[in-house]
């Protein structure tokens, strides 16, 4: 079923620009054909097309229901910006995970180190990212590429998590050992190519976060993020 986002859609039963383009050009779809319209806040509205102009889809809602696809918990994906445009694959495949939202991270080992112009056209086009994975992976939400933060930055922000997962290449605590029943807001702290320095670790640990172990192995820094969110999507049942 063709799957596409509108915020408030119940409000305004209509698709246009370049959805409606796609809708009536590319799949060819008709009136009396069935696609469903999510409102990127975990509703999903199954339609069907009443009406199709050039640039206008008219819909009637059939049934309304909870996206199913959306995780118990709202994961933080909070990841040290890596080398030339592996965050590229980083966002695609940590939003098919599950994930809430990603906030890109410059620390001291970082070589990408982007002014913050250049940061900010990135972050529009790793929201480009996201929200064409969210519509692959059929999410209920288009997660959020926020604007970058320096490691400082998110040490003063993890007490609005209830657990936050420092991953820490030295070791530290399982994840399937440190995720109590229940837990809802978590954090996923990923270092660069080069890790973390010993101050950065001692400064996230001070702060509140669970230095935590993702096995005896060295992950690339693109594949701890893809590990911890399995980890937590399947120690919170979300994986089945
Ligand atoms: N420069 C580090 C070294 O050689 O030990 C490797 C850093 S690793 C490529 C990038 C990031 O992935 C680390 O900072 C950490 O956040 C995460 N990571 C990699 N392997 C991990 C593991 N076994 N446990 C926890 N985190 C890990």
């Amino acid at each position: 079923m063709p799957r596409f986002f509108k915020e408030f859609f119940d409000a305004a039963p209509f698709i246009e620009g370049d959805d409606a383009h796609h809708i009536i050009r590319s799949l060819r779809m008709r009136p009396g054909e069935h696609l469903t319209v999510c409102d990127t806040h975990g509703i999903d509205y199954h339609c069907t097309i009443t009406d199709c102009s050039n640039d206008r889809v008219e819909l009637k809602i059939d049934r309304t229901e909870k996206t199913q696809s959306e995780p118990s918990c709202f994961v933080s994906l909070f990841q040290c910006l890596p080398k030339g445009d592996k965050m590229d694959s980083v966002i695609k495949q940590s939003v098919e995970l599950g994930v809430g939202e990603i906030t890109p991270v410059l620390s001291t080992n970082c070589v990408s180190r982007p002014d913050e112009k250049q940061l900010s056209k990135k972050v529009e086009r790793w929201q480009k990212i996201a929200n064409e994975a969210a519509g692959q992976s059929g999410r209920g939400i288009l997660p959020k590429v926020n604007a970058g933060v320096s490691l400082k930055q998110l040490s003063t922000e993890l007490d609005r998590f209830d657990k936050a997962f420092f991953c820490y290449e030295l070791g530290g605590a399982a994840i399937t050992d440190a995720l109590p029943e229940g837990i809802n807001k978590i954090a996923i702290i990923v270092g660069p190519e080069g890790g973390f320095t010993a101050n950065e670790a001692e400064m996230l640990e001070l702060a509140g976060a669970t230095v935590t172990t993702l096995g005896p192995r060295i992950l690339r820094t693109e594949t701890a993020p893809l590990a911890a969110l399995t980890a937590i999507m399947l120690t919170t049942g979300n994986m089945k």
